[in-house]
């Protein structure tokens, strides 16, 4: 057997790889940059009646030393390798959800708007690519306060991106960072989170409107308290007849080290002991029910199931689907 496989890959690089190559450089018009561009992040599935669709915000490289808290970077570096990443930096993905149903419109989440890396800020290119325009959108359903999910609704220069929306926001999230004598209490590091969320929201502090966990917050979704990765951090159950889907917003990282591994902690955890109790119970949630889910930071399309796995889970993505 070896000797054939090496027979395979020998012959597969004499033979095809230079006329494949030569070939292609003949005949292919060189557009400039085209060739590096994806086809537009969006995908459309549905939940029951409710018409779901992913759309992609780019990603942000994140070095992996001192990214889990309380792993070694070699162990670290290990759960990249089994999953076929690069175990120098890892790439952190960004994929919010827009529901239609009624010919209503609402989004979970924004993205970074023109706030985050360059390899970032595709969200509107790609939700108008998707067909929608976001002078349409009815509501917004914020799950916590870091700048990725809510520097989508405001640009640098300070325009509101979504003139008509309705603005939902975790209370418990609302109460933790618009606290002025929290903010002033607050370590160095942490003080730019609190200027940006009233960056964001300082100029409608009066319009946004605070739902509470565990609640119905809008037909068909549920509100679910996930504390410790932000105080008010919130997932969600969207239902629709049978259809269900556990949007577990930032309930894990990067599936491949967190959901691998429930009791790593990443940096961004601000309160790790509670953020690793909520992350086995919802991921044991989604495993027990078969549910499926979604996470704002797992590859594109961002939604798939979990199995129990030893000690740990294993993120299942679903299979792309050319059908809604
Ligand atoms: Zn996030």
């Amino acid at each position: 057997m070896e000797m054939t496989r090496r027979a395979v890959l020998a012959s597969t690089a004499l033979a095809a790889a230079p006329l494949g190559v030569t070939a292609l450089a003949q005949t292919t018009p060189a557009p400039q940059n085209a060739q590096s561009r994806q086809a537009p992040g969006f995908y459309r599935y549905k939940v029951g009646d409710i018409e779901v669709t992913a759309i992609q915000d780019g990603f942000a490289r994140r070095p992996l030393e001192g990214f889990v808290r309380n792993a070694e970077l070699a162990q670290v570096q290990q759960a990249m390798q089994e999953a076929f990443l690069p175990a120098d930096a890892l790439a952190i993905t960004f994929t919010t959800l827009v529901l239609q149903r009624n010919g209503r419109l609402t989004l979970i989440d924004t993205g970074n708007g023109d706030s985050g890396a360059p390899t970032s800020g595709l969200w509107m290119s790609n939700f108008r690519a998707a067909g929608f325009d976001p002078a349409q959108v009815d509501t917004i359903v914020i799950s916590h306060f870091h700048g990725d999910h809510i520097n989508g609704l405001r640009l640098k220069d300070g325009t509101a991106v979504f003139p008509k929306a309705e603005i939902l926001v975790p209370a418990t999230e609302w109460d933790f960072w618009m606290d002025d004598v929290r903010m002033n209490q607050a370590p160095d590091a942490m003080k730019g989170g609190f200027q940006g969320v009233r960056r964001v929201f300082g100029p409608i502090a009066k319009d946004v409107k605070r739902y509470e966990a565990d609640k119905e917050i809008l037909p068909g979704l549920t509100s679910i308290a996930a504390p410790g990765h932000t105080p008010g951090h919130t997932s969600y159950m969207l239902s629709s007849g049978a259809g269900r889907l556990m949007i577990m917003s930032d309930v894990t990282n990067h599936p491949a080290l967190f959901v691998r591994n429930p009791d790593w902690s990443a940096i961004f955890d601000m309160d790790a002991d509670q953020a690793r109790a909520t992350r086995r119970r919802m991921l044991d949630i989604a495993a027990t029910e078969r549910a499926q889910v979604a996470f704002y930071h797992a590859p594109f399309p961002a939604t798939g199931h979990i199995a129990k796995d030893g000690n740990g889970f294993r993120f299942v993505p679903v299979q792309w689907n050319s059908a809604v």
